[in-house]
């Protein structure tokens, strides 16, 4: 490993007894460096970390004590240790010159082999120690580095938990009066048409109570999704199909929401089709969405564009209006869960901060992306949807899908299969009036005896019905080669 190596320095004007030394020295974990000249010694000195340095006192140009002279007096190199070699008796006075230029020891040539490595290996352990030290200090730091790290992401989830619980607790409060609100008035209006069934306002009350009920199902509907979709339990049916035609119906769906409050709709679509390979259902609904905010959050008479055009091998559609617009630091946030730019200021628009995020996730379900811009309060606001457009090759001439077929002219027998009996009840109320002809059942079992019992053009029958469930009653059924 590089970071346990050890570096030697020797300097010696003689090849030979660079040799000589490097045979002895040698050693797992050492790295002997060997230079001929002192201004060769200086160089490795800086570039290396040398833990003993082995100068030979006699060499020409620069002398040993010179170059020891030179490594007192530069930071870098002023802690090594440094053993002389000396050829011949070191007088008093060089032993003196040599100690106070910084030598540790003075060893004279012919050199003693043993004396020589066992000098070496004090230096050596030494050098080993000291490398440990500084790892251990190293990974110290690390791990307080790491603790320092650890201590701040648990913060920074204790915030972003905390706030995700005050969220939690405004759409509590969001949900119970928004599914409250409906209910007065839908409550009011059955109390009039109990009083007067046929009085001058029966008609607009039974308007009103179906808008209501409309709005209080889309919200159920977005908040069944949204936990859906966040269980990954949606699946996308896709299939061919234009934008052109996703678009008509999103604009259907929104239609009367833009209506009610007197907003004007432009559409800019290209004629040619544009196709994509996407659920339309889950399409239509994203912009649907987007439509019903830009009504509910433009004051009325407002201006509403639906675009669409190409962009390379996606679509992009936008969705403005000229309305409230959005506050900068709330662009980002709007797609967040339970996220509403002011839940206080008008409670009435009748939202739950969850369509956008609803309509966000499936976007990207297929693939898209969705951005939100606004000049700011008052100044309306756009929402771009870019969805991949189908490849060119897989777009096959679609079948049109046959007319619902052709008008019934005798009456059906139909089972209608729900254990909520207010809920059987009235879809066999709605199916007599159509001039057909109901049958009830509540539970399997009952649902399998009466369709035997009927054969029945039509079973209507719910999933989720306890003890044998619709699934379980189909699959019986469908064993049946008589259904
Ligand atoms: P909500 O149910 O409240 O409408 P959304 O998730 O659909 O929830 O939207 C989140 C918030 O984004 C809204 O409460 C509203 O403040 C803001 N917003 C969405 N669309 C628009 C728009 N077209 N103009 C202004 N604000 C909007």
């Amino acid at each position: 490993m590089q970071n346990d190596e050890v570096y030697f320095l020797l300097v010696d004007d003689l090849p030979e007894n660079l040799l000589a030394l490097e045979a002895l020295l040698r050693r797992d974990g050492l790295v002997i460096l060997k230079a001929r000249s002192g201004t060769e010694a200086l160089e490795m000195l800086l570039t290396h970390e040398i833990s003993l340095a082995l100068l030979d006192v006699q060499m020409p140009g620069m002398d040993g004590f010179e170059l020891a002279e030179l490594m007192r007096g530069t930071e870098r190199t002023r802690r090594v240790p440094i053993i002389f070699l000396t050829a011949g008796n070191a007088d008093r006075q060089r032993r003196f010159r040599g100690y106070e230029a910084g030598a540790v020891d003075f060893l004279q040539k012919p050199i003693e082999a043993d004396i020589l490595r066992g000098k070496a290996d004090v230096f050596f352990s030494l050098a080993r120690q000291q490398l440990q030290l500084s790892r251990q200090r190293d990974a110290l730091k690390i791990t307080a580095d790491d603790n320092q790290r650890l201590l701040n992401e648990s913060l920074d989830s204790a915030d972003a938990l905390k706030d995700a619980d005050r969220r939690k607790d405004e759409f509590l409060a969001t949900l119970a009066h928004e599914l409250r609100n409906p209910l007065a008035p839908i409550r009011n209006g059955l109390q009039i048409l109990r009083m007067s069934p046929d009085g001058p306002q029966a008609e607009e009350v039974r308007g009103m109570m179906d808008r209501q009920l409309t709005h209080l199902v889309r919200l159920i509907d977005d908040l069944l999704d949204v936990s859906r979709v966040s269980q990954g339990k949606i699946d996308l049916r896709k299939e061919r199909i234009t934008l052109q035609s996703v678009l008509q119906s999103a604009v259907e769906t929104s239609q009367p929401l833009i209506d009610t409050a007197h907003h004007r709709l432009t559409l800019e679509v290209p004629d040619e089709p544009l196709w994509l390979e996407a659920d339309g259902t889950r399409i239509s609904q994203v912009v649907s969405n987007l439509l019903n905010n830009a009504a509910k959050y433009t004051p009325d008479g407002g201006k509403i564009l639906l675009g669409a055009r190409r962009d390379g091998n996606d679509v992009l559609v936008e969705v403005s209006d000229n309305g409230l617009g959005i506050p900068g630091d709330m662009l980002p946030k709007v797609f967040d869960l339970f996220t509403q730019v002011d839940r206080h200021l008008d409670r009435s628009k009748g939202g739950l901060g969850i369509g956008l995020a609803l309509v966000r996730r499936l976007v990207d379900m297929h693939g898209g992306s969705i951005t939100a811009e606004s000049a700011g309060l008052n100044n309306g606001s756009t929402f771009t949807v870019r969805l991949p457009l189908a490849a060119q090759e897989s777009i096959i001439a679609v079948a049109e899908t046959a007319d619902a077929g052709e008008t019934v002219q005798k009456p059906l027998q139909i089972l209608v299969v729900d254990d909520n009996i207010d809920s059987a009840k009235t879809t066999g109320w709605m199916i007599e009036m159509l001039g057909h002809v109901p049958t009830l059942a509540h539970d399997g079992p009952e649902a399998l005896q009466s369709a035997r019992a009927l054969n029945p053009d039509i079973i209507m029958l719910d999933i989720g019905l306890p003890g044998m469930n619709g699934y379980e009653v189909c699959r019986e059924l469908r064993a049946d080669p008589a259904f």
